[in-house]
């Protein structure tokens, strides 16, 4: 039977919902599952990691694990996968998978997979699915190798509601501090915004909002609909966004339940982080700007217009 080890992704001692959809694609695909978990004061959370479908928990719980460091979190994976003896190593899209996931495949001189979308399993076939090209192009490759570590792009897989699995729990032996880089602090985006990868609802700003008084505008909208607030690139190189707000192929990946295009003309690079969103609504003042062709709502108008008119209806239907 194929074994599929989840990596777990926790962030401040919360447990994101990517980790539940990864264990459901893996039961789904009749696999035996396990997980790991690494950070510090974590142990508890090992049948919420149970109840989310694994059979196994595979826990590295130290104060010294508490800020992320790529060479001790890769030592924590790679034993993990050894004593599971994993034939599939699976990372969700996060910026610690992106920064693990190639140092596993290196130590245990596994194939490697990133961005995938899809994963089929015959026998002893594995294939993936990945977007490439900017999302012009869907690759799909035939492993030809016994292991494979894969980082799976956000929302490729969705949480089955039922799964179940095991408390197993095995405590994994704490590495030695990576002397090579030593992490002594991490400094949170100040703020209290909605994470982009976490949230059901992105709205995003371009070109279009013009200045900081529009982009404000359109912050509103995304502060009444509880949504992530992101942005076209052509903002951030402005100055006037961060650039962790920027979605698209240099930015951040979203597949929200509904996304928001305000102001934003549809450049391939900006829906290569959005096209996989579920419902995509455009706002933009050209009727043939490129947004509309993969938006199943447009709006053709003025966003200065446009944008309060939607923050009254919502406020009407909240209401
Ligand atoms: C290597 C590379 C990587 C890149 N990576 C990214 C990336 O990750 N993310 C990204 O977003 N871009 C990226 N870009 C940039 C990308 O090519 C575009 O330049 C950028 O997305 C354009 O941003 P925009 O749509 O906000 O601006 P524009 O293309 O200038 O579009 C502004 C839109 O606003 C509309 N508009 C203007 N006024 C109004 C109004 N009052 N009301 C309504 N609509 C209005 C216009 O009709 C227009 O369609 C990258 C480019 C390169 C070369």
């Amino acid at each position: 039977m194929t074994k599929i080890l989840v990596v777990a992704d926790i962030k401040q001692g919360v447990l994101k919902g990517s980790t539940s959809e990864l264990l459901s694609k893996a039961k789904a695909l009749g696999a035996e599952t396990a997980v790991v978990a690494v950070g510090s004061n974590i142990e508890s959370l090992t049948a919420d990691l149970a109840n989310a479908g694994s059979d196994t928990q595979y826990i590295a719980d130290d104060a010294s694990l508490e800020l992320f460091s790529a060479g001790p979190f890769t030592s924590c994976v790679v034993d993990a996968a050894k004593q599971f003896e994993a034939n599939l190593i699976w990372f969700g899209f996060s910026e610690t998978g992106k920064a693990v996931a190639p140092r596993v495949a290196a130590q245990l001189k596994a194939a490697c997979a990133t961005e995938i979308t899809d994963i089929t399993i015959d026998g002893d076939n594995v294939e993936v699915t990945r977007p490439t090209t900017a999302n012009k192009l869907i690759q799909r490759i035939k492993v030809n190798a016994s292991q494979l570590v894969a980082v799976v792009r956000a929302g490729a897989f969705e949480a089955t509601e039922g799964i179940t699995g095991a408390e197993n729990a095995v405590k994994l032996s704490i590495p030695e501090t990576d002397l090579k880089a030593i992490i002594k602090e991490i400094i949170a985006e100040a703020g209290d915004d909605i994470d982009l990868a976490d949230a059901n609802i992105v709205v995003s700003v371009g070109r279009g909002a013009k200045d900081q008084a529009g982009i404000d505008l359109v912050k509103e909208l995304a502060t009444d609909l509880e949504a992530g607030f992101g942005s076209s690139r052509a903002l951030i190189d402005a100055g006037l966004m961060p650039h962790a707000k920027q979605v698209g192929q240099t930015g951040k990946i979203v597949a929200p339940t509904l996304y928001f295009a305000i102001g934003i003309s549809g450049a391939i690079q900006h829906l290569a982080g959005m096209n996989g969103s579920k419902v995509i609504v455009a706002v933009n003042k050209d009727s043939e700007a490129p947004i509309f062709n993969v938006a199943d709502y447009g709006i053709v108008g003025d966003l200065f217009e446009v944008v309060p008119i939607l923050r009254e209806e919502i406020k009407k239907i909240k209401g």
